[in-house]
């Protein structure tokens, strides 16, 4: 294939609202991926916590 200015999949953040690309370090958990970071993630769990207690 060529042409193609991008090949890699994009998801929008769950958390931050933002576009983010795919990474070579979620080639395996791409479809469970919901947030574009490391923090993102820590801020969703972080916010369910919260609501529980
Ligand atoms: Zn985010």
């Amino acid at each position: 294939m060529s042409g193609g200015r991008q090949g890699k999949p994009r998801k929008t953040c769950v958390t931050c609202g933002r576009e983010f690309e795919w990474r070579k370090k979620w080639e395996r958990d791409w479809e469970r991926v919901v947030h574009c970071s490391e923090r993102c993630a820590r801020a969703a769990r972080s916010a369910r916590r919260a609501k529980r207690s």
